[in-house]
């Protein structure tokens, strides 16, 4: 099958975004864009209307199929529902969901509502939760009673201006805040106009990690489709009929700009599954769905490398067309197993919560160079840079390390950080935006990863900011400080490690670090609570008081204190 994009260089030097925008409908009558017009709507009136767009596999292994017309009816009642709850444009609905169809029928409708649709990751503890719900100013939340029960009880009276917490699983209502979500979409209408959508109104929120404060809040527009239509014809390929599966959950960013939106605007059919990984589960799922183009992660391939599993062998992998990879580096080695296992390229690409979409990529046509990021995306400009605090210079000369900084102007950047237009404003020069990763670009144009240039951890593929898990770990009785690093792990690319200064009179002993621990679990989640804990005597700091995390890495490592070049390795 021919590649949708068959020359990377010449159609790069040739692209622009208006002719993306042209192969999109547009509301009718000129009334703007809309995400959940292109991505349901445009369909379910055309030939695609009975076509699967969303093929759910439940933890029982049953099956349910929402066609596009079906997902315009539901996304419209949801839409109604919000108007009957009285949300308004702007205002924000949040889910706290795992892989359920609520949830994607909830994102969509927010869309088609032109409220803010903001994804939590179902793992988060009782304090992340909060700290997003009450940054992002809640209007309404979106979450299981199971989650609810566990979770969101607790903080229910912090957060004052969260007024309707919906439940998917229940046909009751608890309270007059606290509704069942069946039971309003029972009574909600499957019709509903989009109203006029200006392509700057705001649609998504995700937060994301900063190293200095508590999670920001990333928004992002309806303008941002175009980048989602593209990266996925252009980069994930999409084909009619293909079947997709991305791996990541909606909780993050690339799970709701590809494991939504990105496939449901090119019209094709996406898996979703409600389990966790597991091995022979997700080659079952590659065959039983003849999945054609498959989406998925370092920490993901990283376990399937470990597994004495022949997948070509065992299991008809025939259907698979693309694998692609993003959220961590993809080394030289994972490449090469990948290429050898499934005998379809591999293609690693580089983005993040700011920028929406894919921004650097290995395309379907364009050799692959294992251990590489590929090249921009048409559309965008990539460069590395020296960044000061007024200003950048581009470094010329390939191979060289810098900072790697896009030009501002495609779709989907980001076009603020919610209440904090300090914090935004910081991340650019002029023109540029500073990505806040490390990079190389080689003599051919190929982009390098090198890694981050602050204190973020990325742990499963996940950021976590530390600040925000010391923050944590300082409430409990006995800690009297604490500071948090991403150590190297070869399975999760980097676990949580704390190091604490007790306060006065508590004994550093294995007890206090195992219930230090689970108090860090039981506020924040696995997933972000610390894996490691060490006890010291004091922490490193500047003379401005602010925590040496770098130094404290590298002594965790046995790196030389002066040269922590070598920390940037990945
Ligand atoms: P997030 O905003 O959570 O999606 O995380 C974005 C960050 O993940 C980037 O700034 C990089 O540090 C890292 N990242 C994403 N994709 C890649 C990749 N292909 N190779 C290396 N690091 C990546």
């Amino acid at each position: 099958m021919m590649p949708n994009l068959q020359d990377h260089d010449t159609f790069y030097r040739t692209f622009n975004w208006q002719k993306e925008r042209d192969k999109l409908a547009g509301l009718p009558n000129g009334k703007g864009l809309n995400i959940a017009f292109e991505a349901v709507e445009r369909h379910a009136g055309g030939p695609l209307n009975d076509t699967v767009a969303l093929r759910w596999l439940r933890k029982d292994k049953s099956v349910e199929e929402v066609t596009y017309s079906d997902l315009q009816k539901r996304t419209s009642q949801f839409a109604n529902v919000l108007e009957h709850l009285g949300v308004a444009k702007g205002n924000t609905v949040f889910s706290f969901a795992g892989r359920i169809p609520e949830l994607y029928i909830v994102a969509l409708g927010t869309l088609k509502k032109t409220a803010v649709f903001c994804p939590l990751f179902s793992v988060f503890g009782p304090e992340p939760v909060w700290q997003r719900l009450s940054r992002g100013n809640a209007k309404v939340l979106v979450t299981t009673t199971a989650l609810f029960n566990k979770t969101v009880q607790q903080i229910l009276d912090r957060l004052p201006s969260l007024q309707y917490i919906l439940l998917t699983d229940t046909e009751t209502n608890l309270s007059e805040r606290v509704l069942s979500l069946p039971g309003l979409m029972k009574n909600a209408s499957d019709q509903f106009t989009i109203p006029p959508t200006d392509p700057e109104t705001p649609a998504l929120l995700h937060f994301t990690s900063g190293t200095t404060g508590m999670p920001k809040g990333a928004l992002h527009v309806h303008q941002a489709i175009l980048t989602h239509y593209a990266t996925g014809k252009y980069v994930l390929d999409f084909h009619p009929g293909d079947i997709f599966w991305c791996t990541a959950d909606p909780g993050w960013v690339t799970g709701t700009s590809y494991g939504i939106i990105a496939p449901l605007v090119n019209g094709v059919t996406n898996i979703v599954d409600e389990e966790e990984f597991d091995a022979a589960r997700w080659y079952s799922i590659l065959e039983k769905q003849k999945v054609n183009v498959w989406y998925t992660a370092p920490t993901a391939i990283r376990r399937l490398m470990r597994m004495d599993i022949r997948p070509r062998e065992q299991y008809d992998l025939k259907n698979l067309r693309l694998m692609l990879s993003v959220g961590e580096p993809l080394h030289a080695d994972a490449v090469v197993w990948c290429q050898k296992t499934f005998e379809v390229p591999v293609l690693d690409n580089w983005w993040q919560t700011e920028t929406g979409g894919i921004m650097i990529a290995n395309f379907a046509s364009l050799p692959v160079k294992p251990g590489s990021m590929g090249k921009p995306l048409p559309g965008v400009e990539a460069t590395i840079a020296e960044v000061s605090e007024t200003g950048i210079q581009i470094i010329t000369e390939a191979g060289k390390q810098g900072n790697l900084v896009l030009k501002k102007g495609f779709p989907s950047m980001f076009r603020a950080y919610l209440n904090d237009e300090e914090r935004y404003n910081k991340c650019f020069r002029g023109d540029w935006y500073i990505t806040g990763d490390l990079a190389k670009k080689d003599a051919d144009g190929y982009f390098w990863f090198v890694g981050r240039a602050d204190d973020i951890i990325k742990t499963s593929g996940h950021m976590v900011g530390p600040f925000e898990v010391e923050s944590t770990l300082t409430q409990h009785p006995a800690v009297a400080e604490a500071a948090v690093i991403g150590k190297p792990d070869p399975n999760i690319g980097e676990l949580v490690k704390a190091f604490v200064v007790l306060k006065n009179g508590n004994a550093a002993n294995d007890d206090l670090k195992l219930d230090i621990i689970a108090f860090a679990r039981k506020k924040m989640g696995p997933a972000v609570a610390p894996k490691e804990l060490s006890f010291v005597e004091n922490l490193p700091k500047t003379k401005s008081g602010k925590i040496l995390r770098r130094l404290l890495k590298a002594r965790e490592l046995g790196l030389p204190e002066g040269d922590l070049s070598t920390l940037e390795q990945g």
